[in-house]
């Protein structure tokens, strides 16, 4: 059976199905993405995972990249998180560590170490759902995906289907607190 993300590959294998929207605005590309991303996040939850859920994708053709959930409480790895590892895996597919023709979508904004890889791996694009504002390093806490200090600079789309990954973490949480 094809996985959901073989599906979606197919789906948007075709060509660019951008819109004639500013950059700072979600494409329906982002759109799909981020479902997808949910897609995965709900099923890390069922993990143990905080649900947390990312995918690069080639921003002219809609090219699905890598895709990935949190992963820290399975690997006991610090460097778990969904849009650490899509984004290593991106640059992996593609044999660049430049991704600036790409697009991370994640369905929560991007902590410092994350948002650290986006700026090393200068990514073309930025969307994400939900703001974290305890860890959050793409306007929450901190910029860096905007310091002008640093030599390269992501604008990022923020609160694409905020509410959506906004529940899945509160559930999540909630449970885990009910079930101490
Ligand atoms: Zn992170």
């Amino acid at each position: 059976m094809p996985s959901p993300f073989d599906i979606l590959r197919r789906l948007m294998g075709g060509p660019a199905p951008l819109a004639n929207l500013g950059p700072e605005h979600a494409t329906p590309t982002d759109r799909a993405m981020m479902a997808h991303a949910i897609t995965l996040a709900r099923a890390a939850a069922t993990r143990g995972e905080v649900p947390v859920g990312a995918v690069v994708y080639e921003t002219a053709t809609g090219r699905p990249l890598s895709h990935a959930a949190n992963t820290r409480e399975h690997d006991k790895d610090p460097a778990g998180h969904a849009e650490f590892t899509a984004i290593r895996h991106a640059a992996g597919l593609l044999g660049d560590w430049r991704l600036n023709g790409c697009t991370l979508v994640v369905t929560l904004e991007p902590c410092a170490m994350c948002a650290g890889l986006i700026v090393n791996a200068r990514l073309g694009r930025l969307v994400f759902g939900a703001l974290d504002p305890k860890a959050g390093a793409c306007g929450s806490l901190m910029n860096l995906t905007q310091d002008p200090r640093l030599n390269h600079r992501t604008r990022p789309i923020q609160g694409l289907m905020a509410d959506e990954c906004a529940a899945l973490l509160k559930d999540f949480f909630k449970a885990r607190r009910t079930a101490r």
